[in-house]
């Protein structure tokens, strides 16, 4: 990859043009803004709408109509077996097996699903470790959690927090704390990409760690699905759960998904809160008492497939597939280094980096942290057509998405910057 930059437009323009996959952002719907395509960096939050969703919603508005109930087995796509289709390409997304993936309800349900069969205090072992200013919702769903079997979060929660004067974390400290947590650990619970600095943690050295301590290890990927290259399955990892609206385009809301390590997924003793869509399938229709969990991560769906919530998402990841996700994390890493180093060009704009500058530990996200002029220089990025988003104190994330975002979007950011600077 061209990692030659400098600060002209005609790089730019010859980044794109050596771009193979350039003509994807063909393939996405950007809001408007006087008449013209916005820049969109806002990705990371809520991925925009490629070009076959309206026809993969369609798909499924016709076979309900035209088949009502018979939908289940004559619909195009068979609803009774809804999420398989999904699980090749998301089993390259996540490096899992097939049978370790399954998508269904959202993420902070699927959060607190999967904690019900990992987080189970025994023996002294009852703590939770999380990063300091982890997701709001993950806060709340581990605090609820622990309550649960009567503890107090202060006491079940241990949070890492940056060394002073720091604001992302070294991992050493993180394998550290670990091992200090030692027989009182439960679970290290992290996110994989924190939404707030952009930090990629490094998911395979905890995962160990707490493997040794003998604790759980889980991940939040919502900020890391479709964006970095995983390996859940050969990192050991126990479980994740992840949002398909962000990097993976999958529409407002739409359905979370969930990992569990083949060792627990094969187990249908594996303890679960059962409905009866993971049950198996050849019992499913007695309508029997008796749980049977089908063997692999599907044995956790417990609602019937919600359909509509799922069909936009089918659309993007035929995108995914075509493109081929190392090729994709590729030009993400070319195209985040690119805006790094225009950044860097900006001697006069009092702001600094937060996100690591090493590209194994970050994704498409930089955030700046702007001390002075976050709010204005936000403002500005919107009446100019780009959307970036803000949050308290002065951090603009910026998250230039490889599937639809390009060279020149970068520099065009750059240039309002500039001139600003
Ligand atoms: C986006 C995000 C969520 C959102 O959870 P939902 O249940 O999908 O609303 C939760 N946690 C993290 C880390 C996120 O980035």
């Amino acid at each position: 990859m061209d990692h030659s930059f400098d600060t002209t437009r005609e790089t730019a323009l010859r980044l794109d043009q050596q771009d193979s996959m350039a003509g994807y952002k063909q393939e996405f719907y950007f809001p408007q803004h006087n008449g013209t395509d916005t820049i969109y960096f806002c990705g990371n939050s809520l991925g925009l709408q490629s070009k076959g969703v309206q026809e993969a919603v369609q798909q499924e508005l016709n076979d309900w109509k035209d088949h009502a109930i018979a939908g289940f087995s004559k619909a195009k796509y068979p609803w009774l077996q809804y999420q398989e289709p999904y699980k090749p390409v998301l089993a390259k997304l996540m490096g899992c097996l097939e049978t370790e993936v399954t998508i269904m309800n959202g993420l902070t349900v699927n959060l607190h699903l999967l904690m019900n069969t990992f987080y189970k205090p025994a023996n002294g072992r009852f703590k939770v470790m999380m990063e300091a200013g982890a997701f709001p919702s993950d806060q709340y769903a581990v605090e609820t959690q622990v309550k649960q079997y009567g503890y107090d979060p202060a006491d079940a929660i241990i949070e890492i927090k940056p060394r002073d004067g720091e604001k992302t974390l070294h991992t050493e400290d993180i394998i550290a704390a670990i091992n200090l947590a030692g027989n009182e650990l439960a679970m290290v619970l992290f996110g994989g990409i924190n939404y707030y600095s952009g930090q990629l943690f490094d998911l395979k050295a905890i995962t160990a760690a707490a493997h040794e301590t003998g604790a759980i290890a889980g991940f939040d990927l919502a900020h890391a699905a479709g964006n970095v290259s995983l390996k859940l399955h050969d990192w050991q990892v126990d479980f994740a759960v992840w949002c398909t609206y962000k990097y993976l385009n999958g529409g407002p809301g739409a359905v979370g998904g969930a990992y569990v390590h083949e060792r627990f997924a094969a187990d249908p003793q594996t303890p679960r809160l059962a409905g009866w869509w993971g049950n198996d399938e050849e019992s499913r229709f007695r309508m029997e008492k008796g749980f049977i969990a089908k063997p692999n991560a599907s044995g956790w769906n417990v609602s019937t497939a919600q359909v509509m919530n799922m069909a936009a998402l089918r659309a993007s990841l035929v995108l995914f597939e075509q493109v081929g996700f190392e090729q994709l994390v590729q030009k993400s890493k070319q195209l985040t280094a690119y805006l790094e180093y225009l950044l860097k060009q900006l001697k006069n704009l009092d702001f600094e980096i937060i996100t690591p500058g090493d590209p194994e530990a970050r994704g498409a996200q930089l955030s700046l942290y702007f001390k002075a002029r976050g709010k204005e220089i936000h403002t500005k990025m919107l009446d100019n057509g780009i959307v970036v988003d803000y949050r308290e104190p002065g951090v603009i994330r910026v998250a230039p998405a490889p599937m639809y975002c390009s060279f020149e979007d970068v520099y065009k950011f750059y240039q309002i910057l500039q001139s600003m600077n």
